[in-house]
């Protein structure tokens, strides 16, 4: 038997650092046994804390933000050596499916990510496919590491934006997301950056993070127009204000997470080609892009990661991130 530490919703709005005792399950061929290093706390997890996630309730076990270390490999594990530091990505596709067949593992329905509808990966020990790993370079810090999730959703959604999109581009909402789409569209070669938020301190740090111009809501002229525009926010006002202030021709995506139905004005996007698509997580290779982005030092964590607490204080892990002026908290595990 083996004691693991687990961050675990109990009920709503209760979280707590579990001990349990547990005989660890034998590898398949394909899989991995990984400790994690620092999981990272989401702004979706704490929707699922307060009850109000579609189908992730408590009790549950939490976390698909990781950076974490191998230590077991099944016996046809080619891709990943006990002792690599790596990213899961924590979409556990069925690898069957069209969508699947064709790489885009994000749209395998029903979504089954970790800490959602599959078990979470928040704990000090857990076994995962090996196609889910990402190899890091052991010199990048496990805690910038664990922000590679995170870097994969801004790398996919500029990607998903046509080239001549990115030219003038304005991004409604700064954070955790919106900023790291603003490092995102500033090295994939975005000309000018506009960023829309309505507190002082996040309109700051968008500036530090490469924006050009940074202004609060319904401070932008009536005749302007962006050759792309990112909603991050995806409510009503937002989206619209995004449909209307792309220029003809020019691409919004919808970034944020409705939580409903959203009318658009129709008629000026038809007539003038102005395209609405969206983004919804990543795929493979986003978290390759990500993980060479922090590596190198292109894509800055050091004013995102605001916190960090061990498994044990969790709970306050999680009443930190509700806090306005956190941006990404972290639970660091022992190892
Ligand atoms: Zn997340
Ligand atoms: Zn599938």
């Amino acid at each position: 038997m083996t004691i693991v530490s687990q961050v675990k919703f109990q009920d709503i709005g209760v979280v707590v650092c579990e001990q349990v005792d547990v005989t660890l399950p034998a590898l398949a061929a394909d899989e991995v046994r990984i400790e994690p290093a620092f999981i990272g706390v989401c702004g979706s997890e704490l929707h699922v804390l307060a009850g109000g996630h579609p189908f992730a309730k408590p009790p549950m076990v939490t976390g698909h933000e990781i950076s974490a270390v191998v230590v077991e490999v099944g016996s046809g594990v080619t891709n990943a050596r006990v002792g690599d530091h790596v990213v899961v990505d924590p979409i556990m596709a069925c690898g069957k499916c069209r969508a699947c067949l064709s790489g885009r593992f994000n749209l395998c329905e029903p979504p089954q990510v970790a800490g959602f509808r599959a078990p979470g990966l928040g704990r000090s020990s857990h076994v995962v496919p090996a196609r889910n790993l990402h190899l890091a370079p052991k010199g990048l810090a496990m805690e910038i590491l664990a922000f590679a999730e995170p870097v994969a959703c801004a790398h996919h959604c500029v990607s998903r934006m046509p080239v001549d999109a990115r030219e003038d581009v304005l991004v409604i909402g700064a954070g955790t997301i919106g900023l790291s789409i603003v490092q995102a569209l500033r090295i994939m070669g975005a000309q000018k950056i506009t960023v829309v938020e309505p507190e002082a301190r996040k309109r700051e740090l968008a500036l530090q993070m490469g924006a050009h111009r940074v202004v609060a809501p319904g401070e932008l002229a009536a005749e302007e127009r962006f050759t792309g525009v990112i909603d991050v926010v995806a409510a009503q006002a937002t989206l619209t204000e995004a449909c209307t202030k792309v220029m003809a021709g020019g691409t919004v995506i919808c970034m944020g997470v409705p939580s409903g139905p959203r009318e658009i004005p129709l008629p000026s996007m038809q007539r003038f080609e102005r395209d609405l698509l969206s983004s919804g997580m990543y795929v493979p290779s986003d978290f390759d892009v990500a993980i060479a982005w922090l590596a190198d030092g292109s894509f800055d964590t050091s004013k995102l990661i605001t916190d960090v607490f061990p498994i044990e204080q969790a709970a306050d892990a999680y009443a930190r991130a509700k806090q306005p002026e956190s941006i990404k908290v972290l639970i660091k595990f022992k190892n």
